[in-house]
């Protein structure tokens, strides 16, 4: 069991943080996942104990026992969010709620200890009070959050560890498109799946991306920016990306996507990109789509558009899709009217220029 719901922080100012000429260098041309701030929060997690010893602190590495569990049996999840500033000069976060809870889930398929949402959030709080200089003021940067936990007791009999260590680190980033959004090719991975039934597909942990980067070395070697899977039973459903969920635009405005059966991540935007969809009176069908029929609706004109959706890149449009079967292209290939207008809503509310009508924005500061 966890402990109680509020755990006070420590708080540990780095007392060599970067100069803030320096960062402001860093900050001109952050990337992704390059550059972090100088503080991380770190809560630790004990049987029979639950979370203690919550802090804010200087970023720093972690000594590890070499048989600590998390470096043998991959007791690890993660999460991804962003934290921005808004149109009104305050900072905000999306959906965090919904980070929170899905923490949770995928701590359960896991067997690794809940964390009370509302630790999970302050913990959120601290870090962008703490660091809030490095959240990039550029139009389309932002602050990216990763929390993440793995199992810190030094044991490698297999059973579920009794010891969690909880981080949180904070990463500037910058435009997924540099030079505006780009359509992404992807490879059809023949080989490789990346979730069966029953296993990890919903939860999301690092092994699932450890099984991922084979197919991903795979797309590169065709060419291909990234990897759509196919589901493992019938290898003809499409999945996910590796780290992205799939829509699919029909002639008739009707938007199709995979559904949360257990081996794909049930993403925020994925859920988000729903929600705006109805609420513009679109049909969206959560059911299988095979390659066949992506193929043959591509062909046939009846498919339009094909885009990915996630945190890092919001929406990002699906160009050439390579399979060893030939090439499928929906529409022209770029983003199309509805792909591009989702996500400018999306990007309107996460940014505080549109109305919030799903109470999706959190104010931090
Ligand atoms: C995180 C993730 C997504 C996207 O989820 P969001 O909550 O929209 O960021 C999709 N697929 C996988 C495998 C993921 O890990």
């Amino acid at each position: 069991m966890s402990g109680g719901d509020k755990l006070d922080f420590e708080i540990h100012q780095n007392p060599q943080p970067v100069s803030a000429a320096e960062r402001a260098a860093m900050l001109a041309n952050p990337g992704f996942g390059r550059i972090f701030t100088d503080h991380m929060v770190t809560i630790r997690y004990a049987d029979g104990k639950g979370w203690y010893d919550a802090r804010v602190e200087a970023r720093a590495p972690i000594p590890m026992d070499p048989a600590t569990a998390v470096l043998h049996y991959a007791q690890e999840i993660f999460e991804g969010l962003k934290a921005y500033h808004a149109a009104d000069g305050g900072v905000t976060m999306f959906r965090p709620d919904a980070n929170a809870r899905r923490f949770n889930t995928s701590a359960e398929r896991m067997s690794m200890a809940q964390m009370p949402e509302q630790v999970f959030l302050d913990s959120l709080h601290r870090i962008i009070d703490v660091d809030r200089e490095w959240i990039p003021t550029a139009a389309e940067g932002s602050l990216y959050l990763r929390p993440f936990m793995f199992a810190t007791e030094v044991f490698l009999g297999v059973r579920p560890a009794l010891e969690y260590l909880y981080v949180l680190i904070a990463s500037p980033v910058g435009s997924y498109f540099s030079g505006g959004v780009q359509p992404v090719t992807l490879w059809v991975s023949q080989e490789y799946t990346r979730a069966a039934p029953g296993g990890t597909g919903a939860a999301k942990c690092g092994g699932n991306y450890a099984a991922s980067l084979a197919a991903q070395a795979e797309a590169i070697e065709h060419g291909c920016d990234q990897v759509v899977f196919l589901d493992a039973v019938h290898r003809k459903y499409v999945d996910e990306l590796g780290g992205m969920n799939v829509f699919f635009v029909y002639d008739d405005g009707t938007l199709v996507t995979p559904p949360l059966t257990g081996s794909i991540l049930p993403g925020i935007t994925r859920d988000s990109v729903i929600t705006l969809a109805r609420a513009a009176g679109r049909t969206v069908h959560e059911q299988p789509v095979s390659i066949d029929d992506w193929r043959a609706d591509a062909a046939s004109g009846r498919l339009r558009e094909v885009f990915a959706c996630g945190t890092a890149a919001v929406i990002t449009p699906i160009g050439v899709v390579r399979t060893p079967d030939g090439e499928i292209v929906a529409g022209d290939g770029s983003g199309g009217e509805v792909t591009m207008g989702l996500r400018q809503q999306l990007v309107d509310i996460q940014r505080g220029r549109a109305d919030d009508p799903y109470g999706w924005v959190h104010r931090v500061l």
